[in-house]
C-alpha cells in the first residue's frame, strides 16, 4: 500500500492505547464499522475510540467489521466524535503513536489551556445543577474534573467512587481554581488499574511520611511516643491526600480544644495546599466537641448519620475519625462497636488511663501511659506535636497551645514548665491561664458547636492580637463573675471530714447548693471548690467530692488514688448500684442510680480512706 508520491493523501492508523488527545479534527483515519443505528453507523478508530458517521455522511452500504476510511469532522465537548466517510484509492498511511502521556496533577498549573490526560482514583463524585464534578486523586495531588452532558445530569454514570480512571480534557482556570473540562473519562481495565494503583499507593506512602523534625521541648516520655505520633500523622496526611473526610472529636475543655485546634490548623492548611474545591477545608474536615469525657453513642450516631448522608448525597468517602483528649477507655467501646459495622477508621491521641480492650478498634493510639508516662503529658501537648508532624508550616501559630493546655489541665509534669518557657515572652503563665478559662467559658456557650473561627481568636491564631486580648479579657471577666457567684452559693455548704489515712475530705452537694444548668457546670464547680480548699489546707492531702443525685465528681491532691480501678471495684462490690465512670487516676467521675447514692458514696469514701498519702 505504501506509495512514495508526496501528493498522496495522508491516512492515519491510530495505535492501540491512543486516546482522544491523539486525534485531530480534519484528519482521515482507518476504522472498522462497529454497529448501526437509525441515524448512522458507529466506527471504531482503535480499541477504545469510536465515532459516529451520520447517515447523511455515509458514502456506501456497509456491514459490521468492514474496513473504512473516515475523516474527523468534529470532537464535541462531551467527547463524542462526528465522522464522515471518505472514499479514496491512493493514500499514504502513518501510524499515530500515543502522545498524550499522562500528566501528574501537581504539574497541571503549568498546562492551562492545554488538553491533558491524568490518571487516578475517583475520590468524590458530586452532581451539581450543571456538570458532574469528579475529584481525582493521584500521587501528587487532588484535581476536580467537570464533565457535562446536560444540566444536572450525571455524566459517565458507569464511573463510581473508588474507580481508577483516565481523564482527558482541557486545563482551565475557574474562579481562580484549576479545573479540567472533561473530554473523555474511561475506567481503566483491571490490569491498568492495578498498575496505576500500585504506583499511586507507593508514591502516596512516601508523600504521607511526616517530616523529620525534633520535638518542641525535651521530654523522654514524648520522645518515646514519637513513633506512634508519626504513625498518627501519616494516617492523617494520607487521608488528606486522598480526599478522605476527617472528623475530629475532642473533649470539650481547654486541653481538648487546644489539642484539636492545633491539628485543625495543620489539616486545614494542608487540605487547601493540596487542591480540590475552594471550600474543601469545610466539607472534608469537621471538628466537634464531645460533651462527655468520652466518645458517646450520641456522638458516633451523629457522626455516622452525617457521614452516610454525605456519602449518599455528595459521593464522599467514609471518614477517618480522630479522637483527642478522649477515646482510650472502655467507656468509648460502645461507640467503637457501632462504627466498626461501617469499617470506620479511628486514631486516638489521649492521656486518660487507657484500657487495653479498646486497641483492637484503633489504627493508632498515642497515650503517655503506653510508655511509662502519665496524664501530666496532656492531649494539647501531644496534639500540637502531631500537628507539627502533619504540617510543620503551622508551628508558629500553634506553639503556645501546649502551654495553655498544660495550665488548663493542671499538669504537674516537667513538660508543663518547658512548654511555658517556650512562649513566655508572648504568653506568660497568667495569660495562658486566662486563655484556658476563656476557652472553657466560651465552650459552655457554644454547647455542641465547635466555634471554629471564634476559638481561633481566643487562641490568637487569627493574628489579630488586639481583638484576641479584648475577647479573652471579656470572657475571663464573665467567667470569673459566674464562678464567684457559684462559690458564694456553695462554699458555706461544704461538709468536712478527716479520714483514717488523715486525708481531708470535703463533700459538696452541687445539686442543691449550686446553680444548675449554668457556668460553671458541676465538674468545674467541684474543681473550683477543690482549689479553694487546697489553699485553705496548704500542705495537707485533700480530696473533694462534688455530688448530685446520681453522680459524683472527684478531685484530689496528695492522695494516691486510682479512680478507674475504684470505679471497677465498686461496680463489682455493689450489685444494683448501676455504677460506671472513670477518668484520670486522681481526677474523675462516677455515675450510679439515685436510690443507691448513699451506699455508693460511703463505699467510695472508704476506698479513699484506704489510699496511700503522698509523702
Ligand atoms: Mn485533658
Amino acid at each position: 500500500m505504501k506509495n512514495t508520491d508526496s501528493d498522496d493523501v495522508m491516512v492515519y492508523r491510530l495505535g492501540s492505547g491512543c486516546d482522544l488527545a491523539d486525534i485531530e479534527e480534519g484528519n482521515i483515519y482507518q476504522g472498522k464499522v462497529q454497529g448501526f443505528a437509525n441515524f448512522g453507523m458507529f466506527v471504531q478508530i482503535n480499541d477504545r475510540i469510536k465515532g459516529l458517521v451520520h447517515k447523511t455522511n455515509m458514502k456506501a452500504e456497509h456491514k459490521e467489521r468492514d474496513s473504512i476510511l473516515v475523516r474527523v469532522r468534529q470532537i464535541r465537548p462531551n467527547g463524542n466524535i462526528d465522522l464522515e466517510e471518505v472514499q479514496i484509492q491512493v493514500y499514504q498511511v502513518t501510524n499515530v503513536e500515543r502522545k498524550s502521556t499522562t500528566v501528574r496533577i501537581s504539574d497541571l498549573s503549568g498546562k492551562v489551556g492545554r488538553t491533558v490526560a491524568i490518571e487516578g482514583e475517583i475520590a468524590q463524585v458530586k452532581q451539581t445543577s450543571g456538570p458532574t464534578i469528579f475529584t481525582i486523586v493521584d500521587e501528587t495531588g487532588t484535581q476536580n474534573a467537570a464533565a457535562f452532558i446536560e444540566a444536572g445530569v450525571r455524566a459517565y454514570p458507569e464511573a463510581e467512587l473508588g474507580n481508577m480512571v483516565k481523564v482527558i480534557g482541557e486545563v482551565m482556570m475557574r474562579n481562580g481554581q484549576l479545573q479540567i473540562e472533561v473530554d473523555a473519562l474511561t475506567i481503566l481495565n483491571d490490569e491498568e488499574a492495578t498498575a496505576v494503583r500500585v504506583r499511586i499507593e507507593k508514591a502516596l506512602d512516601l508523600r504521607a511520611e511526616p517530616a523529620e523534625i525534633p520535638l518542641l521541648v525535651k521530654s523522654d516520655v514524648m520522645e518515646k511516643l514519637c513513633p506512634e505520633m508519626r504513625k498518627v500523622a501519616k494516617i492523617i496526611r494520607k487521608a488528606i491526600f486522598t480526599s478522605q473526610p476527617i472528623i475530629l472529636r475532642h473533649h470539650a475543655d481547654a486541653d481538648g480544644i487546644c489539642s484539636a485546634v492545633a491539628i485543625e490548623q495543620a489539616v486545614v492548611a494542608l487540605i487547601k495546599e493540596s487542591g480540590g474545591d475552594f471550600d474543601a477545608d469545610y466539607f472534608l474536615f469537621k471538628r466537634a466537641p464531645s460533651k462527655a469525657p468520652f466518645y458517646e453513642i450520641e456522638d458516633i450516631t451523629r457522626d455516622l448519620d452525617f457521614a452516610l448522608k454525605d456519602h449518599a448525597r455528595y459521593g464522599q468517602k467514609m471518614p477517618l475519625v480522630l479522637l483527642t483528649d478522649n477515646g482510650s477507655t472502655e467507656e468509648d467501646e460502645p461507640a467503637y462497636k457501632i462504627a466498626s459495622v461501617y469499617d470506620i477508621d479511628f486514631v486516638v491521641i489521649d492521656h486518660h488511663h487507657p484500657d487495653g480492650t479498646i486497641d483492637k478498634y484503633l489504627k493508632a493510639h498515642v497515650n503517655p501511659y503506653h510508655v511509662g508516662g502519665d496524664f501530666g503529658i496532656t492531649a494539647g501537648m501531644l496534639g500540637t506535636e502531631v500537628a507539627r508532624l502533619i504540617n510543620p508550616k503551622v508551628e508558629s501559630i500553634i506553639r503556645h497551645l501546649p502551654a495553655v493546655a498544660g495550665v488548663g489541665d493542671r499538669s504537674e509534669a516537667p513538660e508543663r514548665a518547658l512548654f511555658l518557657d517556650l512562649v513566655r515572652d508572648q504568653y506568660p503563665e497568667a495569660a495562658c491561664k486566662d486563655i484556658a478559662l476563656a476557652l472553657d467559658y466560651e465552650q459552655f456557650w457554644l454547647r455542641f458547636n465547635d466555634g471554629r473561627e471564634i476559638v481561633k481568636d481566643i487562641l490568637n491564631i487569627t493574628g489579630n492580637t488586639a481583638r484576641h486580648q479584648k475577647l479573652v479579657s471579656l470572657l475571663v471577666d464573665g467567667a470569673n463573675t459566674m464562678i464567684e457567684d457559684q462559690m458564694n452559693a456553695c462554699m458555706p455548704h461544704v461538709v468536712p471530714r478527716v479520714l483514717r489515712n488523715e486525708a481531708h475530705l470535703f463533700l459538696i452537694d452541687v445539686e442543691i447548693h449550686a446553680h444548675k444548668f449554668t457556668f460553671p457546670p458541676p465538674g468545674k464547680t467541684s474543681g473550683e471548690v477543690h482549689d479553694r480548699l487546697c489553699k485553705q489546707n496548704a500542705g495537707q492531702p485533700v480530696v473533694t467530692i462534688g455530688f448530685g443525685p446520681d453522680f459524683a465528681v472527684l478531685r484530689s491532691r496528695g492522695v494516691l488514688m486510682n479512680i478507674p480501678r475504684m470505679v471497677r471495684e465498686l461496680r463489682n462490690e455493689i450489685p444494683g448500684g448501676g455504677i460506671s465512670g472513670g477518668g484520670h487516676l486522681v481526677v474523675g467521675s462516677i455515675k450510679f442510680v439515685e436510690g443507691m447514692r448513699d451506699v455508693v458514696l460511703e463505699a467510695l469514701i472508704s476506698k479513699i480512706a484506704d489510699a496511700q498519702i503522698q509523702k
